[in-house]
């Protein structure tokens, strides 16, 4: 299950950088027949999620969710409300995503080593002291 809330905050960081002067709208979870989301655009106060919303997966959440944020600088499907949805393109976010993961992990990953090459210098150093010891005796 989508946690359609958490989506939608997830969302609303992203989209609100770029208009950090909108307040944020309230967000509703209805049944809703011919819909997956409804912006009340011109009080701009509330924006509607289809609750079927919560079996699909969180990239198509998300669309919708941009979709109907960009309904909040333009009520209509004209090209400047295409132009600015683009710029929530969420495949490519959710690719970004993947790639700071796997940053993230090859950085953890040099970090193991880099500890363990550390430790093992450590030994080798120890073992050295040790033999010079012996060799004095
Ligand atoms: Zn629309």
């Amino acid at each position: 299950m989508t946690n359609l809330h958490q989506e939608y905050d997830y969302c609303w960081t992203i989209f609100s950088r770029r208009f950090p002067e909108l307040p944020k709208p309230k967000m509703y979870v209805r049944k809703m027949r011919q819909k997956w989301g409804l912006c009340a655009c011109a009080a701009k106060s509330h924006i509607t999620l289809n609750r079927c919303l919560q079996t699909a997966d969180e990239e198509f959440v998300r669309h919708v969710i941009f979709h109907e944020m960009c309904h909040l600088l333009h009520p209509n499907h004209k090209r400047e409300f295409y132009d600015l949805l683009k710029q929530f393109d969420t495949s490519q976010m959710r690719e970004n995503e993947r790639v700071n993961q796997r940053v993230e992990r090859l950085k953890q990953r040099a970090e193991a080593i880099r500890k363990a090459v550390n430790n093992e210098q450590l030994k080798i150093k120890n073992e050295g002291q040790k033999v010079e010891k012996v060799e004095m005796v």
